[in-house]
């Protein structure tokens, strides 16, 4: 190589290695440190949960290792080629906990690569001081489990160890949780589901309210809908992407009364096909009638985007550009995007960054991928307002997997902190304020956590 070349060449990576531009004095010695401890010792809310009953997972057959693989874990071990039947088995007390080993270690070995299962070795070691999950270990791990489930273990975990100030859990189970820090999301799924008479008729049964016509359907949404808010429910989730596209068209009345009319003339034993062109139009004009409903109380509207937990789903129904006409329609209605949008970031980072009414949250993120996680919160950092970013929720059916799910996430929200900070981007204060909304005062003031305590 010529000398010139090289020195062009020196020159062109110089530029590109340094991927910020510098706005603000470059930081005193000693940040790193500094915003790194901040982030890991901060108080923050947690956005989503799906928490089962500690009681519950005491009396099944799942209260050993398995505690740390039955959720998130299981997709990627499935996806490597475990069946669900086998899978199914190590989650009833048929099996001794090696047993439960042997048939699960060929496909752990083959996925243990992912962060889904660097997850829960991070857990096994950090909750429960076990380095691996392995034969010479899982007896042992499971004792450990066994007896923290004998503790005050959701109160130690999602306080003390997590320091978890609220968590807005996706769920109906009332029978655990601290009311003081448990707030809750409702879903109304059964109205977008309701493919035959009978299930119309489960509804009218459920809000004590005959529905004969589409008016006495909307009607009985509206019930539901004034029940829940009147209790402790802070947002309305929709998790309808895993079943179709997330674009809802502004059907007439008369093409939604023309499908609610065919469901009411089908024999009882028939039903429309639940995610078929039959029933979108009515499933499109119910979405709009839930918005309306929204819009009138001021409810905060979660909705799935990206990524579908599971085999066998179709990932172009949920990008959240589908959603766009429903922002500018309902101008007013808060839209919180669920999951980073994964894979579709920088759609995600449009619409945020358009749309004052749309904001982004992070739950479940940093387990699918931290490298997107940490890339695209560079990235929304540079497009996105910092208060319209919520940055944690651990989508978890089990604390053990919250607690794992935010060691990830304080140390990808320090790593993109740190290093913003060390480009000149922000100075180190900018850097702990943001922190300080992203995983903390936002999730609060969007959902009205803290108004909530005085009920
Ligand atoms: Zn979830």
């Amino acid at each position: 190589m010529k000398k010139t070349t090289f020195f062009l060449l020196a020159i062109a990576f110089l530029f590109s290695a340094k991927a910020q531009v510098q706005v603000r004095p470059l930081p005193k010695a000693g940040y790193e440190v500094r915003i790194g401890e901040f982030v890991n010792n901060m108080k923050v809310v947690d956005t989503h949960e799906h928490l089962g009953s500690p009681e519950r997972y005491k009396k099944s057959g799942q209260l050993d290792f398995m505690m740390l693989l039955f959720h998130y874990a299981d997709d990627d071990i499935k996806s490597a080629g475990m069946s669900k039947q086998g899978f199914e088995k190590l989650l009833t007390d048929s099996l001794t906990v090696i047993e439960k080993w042997q048939a699960i270690k060929p496909w752990w070995e083959a996925s243990s690569n992912t962060s889904y299962n660097r997850a829960a070795l991070l857990t096994a070691d950090k909750l429960f001081g076990i380095k691996n999950i392995d034969e010479t270990t899982v007896v042992e791990l499971s004792d450990r489990i066994r007896k923290a489930y004998q503790t005050d273990w959701y109160n130690d975990v999602l306080k003390n160890k997590c320091k978890i100030e609220y968590v807005v859990v996706d769920g109906e189970d009332r029978s655990f949780g601290d009311p003081k820090m448990f707030r809750y999301v409702k879903r109304f799924g059964e109205f977008f589901f309701a493919t035959s008479h009978k299930k119309i008729e489960v509804i009218a049964k459920q809000q004590n309210y005959e529905i004969k016509t589409l008016d006495d359907f909307e009607s009985a949404l509206s019930i539901a809908f004034h029940k829940a808010m009147d209790k402790d429910f802070v947002a309305v989730k929709v998790g309808i992407a895993y079943e179709r596209s997330l674009f809802f068209e502004d059907v007439s009345k008369e093409k939604a009364t023309a499908v609610f009319n065919k469901i009411l003339a089908l024999p009882n034993n028939e039903s429309l096909q639940y995610n078929g062109s039959d029933i979108k139009p009515l499933q499109d004009y119910m979405m709009h009638r839930l918005l309306d409903l929204a819009r009138a109380t001021n409810t905060p509207v979660e909705f799935h985007t990206g990524l579908q937990s599971g085999d066998g789903n179709t990932i172009e129904n949920a990008n959240p550009a589908h959603l766009s006409n429903l922002f500018l329609k309902y101008r007013t209605v808060k839209f919180i995007l669920f999951h980073g949008g994964y894979p579709y970031g920088g759609e995600l980072a449009t619409l945020a960054k358009n749309f004052r009414n749309v904001y982004i949250d992070m739950c479940w993120l940093y387990i699918i991928s931290p490298s997107y996680s940490e890339r695209y919160l560079h990235e929304w950092l540079e497009t996105v307002p910092a208060n319209k970013i919520l940055a944690f929720g651990g989508d978890f059916l089990n604390v053990e997997g919250v607690y794992g799910h935010l060691l990830f996430a304080r140390q990808i929200v320090s790593n993109v902190l740190i290093a913003k900070v060390r480009d000149g981007y922000f100075t180190e204060d900018e850097a702990l304020k943001i922190a300080q909304l992203i995983l903390h005062d936002n999730a609060i003031q969007l959902l009205k956590l803290d108004k909530q305590l005085l009920k």
